[in-house]
């Protein structure tokens, strides 16, 4: 009787291990869902395997980044070959 009450809270505390995730900025505990960190407002993917929030990809910023790098080299290019 005794070992089933234990396997009940090994189950139950695996279960709110699986309800939170950790910030990859700061590692506070974040529900599942969370979009961003409560803590330092950084963008929070889904867990993985070890409940560590994956940092979503900033494809935006990404793409951003790149265009005005090709603007800025376009720009020298015409300013150098006029
Ligand atoms: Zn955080």
């Amino acid at each position: 009787m005794g070992r089933k009450k234990k396997e009940k809270i090994e189950e139950k505390a695996e279960k709110i291990d699986l309800l939170v995730k950790r910030c990859p900025e700061c590692f506070v505990s974040l529900p599942l869902d969370a979009k961003r960190c409560s803590s330092c407002n950084s963008r929070v993917g889904r867990a993985d395997k070890h409940g560590m929030a994956i940092k979503p990809t900033h494809w935006i910023s990404y793409i951003v980044c790149i265009l005005s790098w090709t603007i800025l080299i376009l720009y020298v290019n015409w300013a150098f070959l006029r």
